[in-house]
C-alpha cells in the first residue's frame, strides 16, 4: 500500500498524457468499473490495494485543466500523480531520462507589460509546486525502476529533478527550443524539460489544495527530429516506464514481471 511516507490515499488519481501508459494499469485494476463523463474516459477500481482513478489527460492545457478538474470535482481525487513524456531542454537532460518535476511554469503565458513575463495574473507567481512528499515518494520509485534496467537502447537512463516548461505547442526544433531556454533563462527560470500539460494540472491542483506530482520521460530534444524521436520512443518504452513507477510509487510488485 503506496510508500510508507505517504498517508493512505481516498483516491489516488493517476492521469496519463498517453494511451499507451494507461493500458497495463487497466488491465490490472481490480473492482474495475468505466464511467464516461464530459467525452472522457474515467476508470475507477484498487490497484494493489489503493482506491484509484485512472484517465487520460488530453494534450494541451485547456484539456488537461478540464479533466484534472472533473478528477476531484466529480470523482473524489485527494491527490495526482501525473505521467507522461517531454522532450529535453536543460543541459544533459537526454532521451530516456526521467525528469521528475519540482514545479511547473507555463512558458507561452505573456500578459506583458501588465505583468511580469510568464507570470499567471490573480496568483503572483509563475511557478506552481508539486508536493515534496509525494514528489520525493516518486523519485524514488523512478530511482528503484530505472535500478531495474528500464530500457538498455537508451543506456545509463538518469533521473533529474527541476522546473517543467509547458505550453500548447509541440516544440519541434533546434533553434525554436534553444530560443525558448534562452528566453526563460533571461527571466530566471531554468527548464528541464518542455511539455504541453502539466503546469495546467499543478494550477488545477493549487487552487484546490491538493497534492500533486509529475514525471516526464524524455522521448525527445525538442529539436528537428523530435517528432520522429517521440514516436518511436512512445511505442518503444514510454509506457512500459510509466506503468513500472507507478508500480513501484504504490509499493508492490508488478503483476506479470519476473
Ligand atoms: N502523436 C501524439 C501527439 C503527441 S503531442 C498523439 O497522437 O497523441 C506530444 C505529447 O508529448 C504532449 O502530450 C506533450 O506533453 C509531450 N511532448 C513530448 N515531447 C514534446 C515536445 N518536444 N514539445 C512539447 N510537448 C512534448
Amino acid at each position: 500500500m503506496t510508500s510508507p511516507s505517504l498517508p493512505p490515499f481516498r483516491r489516488l488519481a493517476i492521469l496519463s498524457a498517453l494511451v499507451d501508459e494507461q493500458r497495463g494499469l487497466i488491465e490490472h485494476l481490480q473492482q474495475r468499473h468505466k464511467v464516461e463523463h464530459a467525452g472522457r474516459h474515467f476508470w475507477l477500481g484498487t490497484l494493489g490495494g489503493t482506491p484509484v482513478v485512472l484517465t487520460v489527460s488530453r494534450i494541451g492545457k485547456v484539456s488537461a485543466a478540464i479533466t484534472a478538474t472533473l478528477l476531484i470535482e466529480r470523482f473524489g481525487a485527494d491527490a495526482i500523480v501525473f505521467t507522461g513524456v517531454a522532450g529535453g531542454l536543460g543541459d544533459g537532460v537526454k532521451v530516456g531520462d526521467v525528469v521528475v518535476a519540482q514545479d511547473f511554469l507555463q512558458h507561452d503565458l505573456d500578459v506583458s507589460p501588465l505583468f511580469p513575463r510568464y507570470e499567471v495574473p490573480a496568483y503572483g507567481r509563475s511557478r506552481f509546486e508539486c508536493h515534496p512528499t509525494l514528489s520525493q515518494a516518486l523519485a524514488e520509485a523512478v530511482k528503484a525502476a530505472l535500478a531495474q534496467g528500464l530500457s538498455p537502447d537508451f543506456g545509463q537512463a538518469q533521473l533529474h529533478r527541476g522546473l517543467i516548461a509547458s505550453g500548447d505547442r509541440f516544440v519541434c526544433g533546434a533553434e525554436e527550443s534553444a530560443h525558448l531556454q534562452t528566453r526563460l533563462r533571461a527571466a530566471g527560470h531554468e527548464a528541464l524539460a518542455v511539455e504541453m500539460e502539466g503546469a495546467a494540472v499543478a494550477q488545477v491542483c493549487a487552487d484546490h489544495g491538493l497534492p500533486f506530482a509529475a514525471m516526464r520521460t524524455i522521448s525527445d530534444r525538442a529539436d528537428d527530429t523530435a517528432h520522429l524521436d517521440f514516436a518511436k520512443f512512445v511505442q518503444a518504452v514510454a509506457s512500459r516506464y510509466a506503468e513500472r513507477i507507478v508500480w513501484q510509487l504504490l509499493g508492490v510488485p508488478q503483476p506479470g514481471l519476473a
